[in-house]
């Protein structure tokens, strides 16, 4: 995604590269076909130090920044895998990094770096609440040294295969909280504590391979050392591990696109109809032309909400346009990929109806098109609130 005179980047992205061949079309298809997660694909990434990348070194991590995490992301998707098995890790350590005090950080960012602990499932969706956070219903309620937890979290993805779970829950009912985004905490559940009391996790059957669930805590004991940050802050910490998440994702996406493009283009040289080449056709080729700029116009951008964020700069409004102009290039080329290899492009064989279910997820989550719109036309421009 970066410019190629950036040799770091070229390293990366290549060791990416030559480790996505080891995982090629007919794995995925495999994992599709019994709804099963890349176990093996992520142990790789994770020994190759690629999860870790932006751990800072104190912890036994790379050091790296946000551009480079967009780089490894962009790079597994646009070689026909799928980062969604592992994605969050990069984006829910920021939000331990960030406001978790000295001793989590020491005791968590460690292991995680090391690769002996997962943090890959993400707990803030709920069934009746939808994109209004503010009404989670989950609540943990203080007693003596532990929360008690109880509540129900749905489209919870990855919390079977993994430790930890970045889990957002109201610790003041909504009702008696200064505003709305108040009394709500961010907590660290060890999903392998078998002592802490009931964790029912159950999957969820999805138009693709996402490995999500439901996830129902019935009185589980959290202890108040697993809280990050201060008690009622929870939104806040949350929102700014948000706009790592949409860059990252955004960089999926631009991945996706290069992904569709790069396919339907070999294909539309290789295949002949009328005696010549499909792509010889301009109804054929301008499509594929127009998804390729709209994939480097969506790149810049997310370059640029990237660079912000790691220069300490906002990036609420780059990120969340990025995020955007990312996932409407990956579906519109995936899309276009679809129509330039006709029948064809039904078949499992080509990966390429596999990669369209999977692109597809970015126009909703993890916020949806809409949510995008109104956060530009009311923060950015300051146009009236609809709600
Ligand atoms: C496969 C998958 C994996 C996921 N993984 C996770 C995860 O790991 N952790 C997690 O916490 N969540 C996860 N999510 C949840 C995801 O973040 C939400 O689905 C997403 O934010 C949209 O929320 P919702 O589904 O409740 O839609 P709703 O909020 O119910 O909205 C439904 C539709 O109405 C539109 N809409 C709602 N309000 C307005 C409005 N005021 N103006 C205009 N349009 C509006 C929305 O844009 C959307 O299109 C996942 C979802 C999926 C499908």
């Amino acid at each position: 995604m970066f410019t190629n005179q950036d040799a770091g980047y070229d390293e990366i992205r290549e060791g990416v590269r030559t480790l996505c061949q080891r995982f090629p079309g007919d794995y995925w298809r495999e994992l599709d076909r019994r709804s099963a997660y890349p176990t093996e694909f992520v142990d790789a990434l994770t020994e190759a130090g690629y999860l870790a990348a932006l751990i800072p070194v104190e912890y036994g991590g790379a050091g790296l920044d946000l551009r480079v995490g967009c780089v490894i992301l962009e790079t597994i998707q646009r070689m026909g895998c799928n980062g969604g098995a592992c994605h969050a890790q990069m984006y829910t350590m920021g939000t331990l990094l960030r406001h978790g005090s000295d001793a989590q950080k020491q005791k968590y960012l460690t292991e995680i770096a090391a690769g002996t602990l997962r943090l890959q499932a993400f707990g803030v969706s709920e069934p009746t609440c939808g994109t209004d956070t503010t009404r989670i219903e989950t609540s943990a309620v203080r007693d003596g040294d532990d929360y008690i937890v109880t509540g129900q979290k749905t489209w919870i993805s990855r919390a079977e295969h993994s430790d930890l779970m970045l889990l957002l829950a109201r610790t003041t009912p909504r009702e008696e909280a200064a505003k709305p985004t108040a009394g709500m905490s961010v907590f660290l559940v060890d999903l392998r504590d078998e002592t802490a009391g009931s964790v029912t996790i159950r999957p969820l059957e999805t138009m693709m391979n996402h490995s999500t669930t439901e996830v129902f805590f019935d009185g589980t004991r959290v202890p108040a050392a697993n809280r990050i940050g201060e008690e009622g802050q929870g939104f806040r910490y949350i929102l700014d591990g948000m706009n790592a998440e949409r860059i990252l994702i955004a960089a999926e996406c631009v991945g996706d696109a290069r992904y569709f493009v790069e396919r339907a283009t070999e294909y539309a040289n290789e295949r002949e109809v009328f005696g010549r080449p499909i792509g010889k056709n301009q109804g054929v080729q301008f499509p594929i032309a127009q998804a390729h700029m709209k994939a480097e116009a969506a790149a810049l951008m997310v370059e640029k909400a990237a660079t912000r964020f790691d220069a300490g700069e906002p990036c609420g409004a780059e990120a969340n346009m990025a995020k955007y102009l990312a996932a409407a290039a990956s579906w519109e080329a995936a899309d276009m990929c679809m129509q330039t290899f006709g029948g064809f492009g039904f078949s499992t064989e080509y990966d390429i109806e596999r990669k369209f279910r999977e692109t597809r997820l970015y126009q909703v989550a993890p916020i949806s098109t809409n949510l995008i719109l109104s956060h530009v036309a009311t923060h950015v421009l300051g146009l009236p609130k609809s709600f």
